[in-house]
């Protein structure tokens, strides 16, 4: 192939955006690859605008802080203690009955920890 502009020199590579053989002369660099001139460049750079934005609103490839299996245990945990202050609020003496979905929710918040922990740790690790 050669150069759009300059038909007797071999292209080098052809522009990111409108497709034309350009030569060393045309090139001009841009983040990932090359283009003709100052409008696709131009292009190429309003397009990486919006693909951010949307990778931004969308949260793709942003991992979520608190991984889904810690949130779900964590809020059972607490419902679960919940429930056990509930029973204790109802009846003070009642702390036996209290005391199986308080210690069940107690063990699901620290396995929450556990789990967020690890995933953390995985993370750093990647
Ligand atoms: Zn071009
Ligand atoms: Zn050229």
């Amino acid at each position: 192939m050669q150069c759009f502009v300059h038909h007797e020199v071999a292209a080098v590579g052809i522009c990111r955006t409108c497709g034309k053989g350009i030569c060393p002369a045309c090139a001009r660099e841009i983040d990932k690859g090359i283009v003709c001139s100052e409008a696709c460049a131009q292009f190429v750079t309003d397009n990486q605008a919006i693909v951010d934005r949307a990778k931004r609103v969308y949260s793709i490839g942003v991992k979520p802080k608190i991984p889904l299996g810690a949130w779900f245990f964590g809020t059972m945990g607490v419902v679960m203690l919940g429930i056990a202050a509930l029973f204790l609020w109802t009846d003070p003496h009642g702390w036996p009955v209290a005391a199986y979905p308080g210690a069940f929710g107690l063990l699901l918040v620290v396995f929450a920890v556990f789990v967020w922990r690890r995933y953390r740790a995985v993370g750093l690790n990647l």
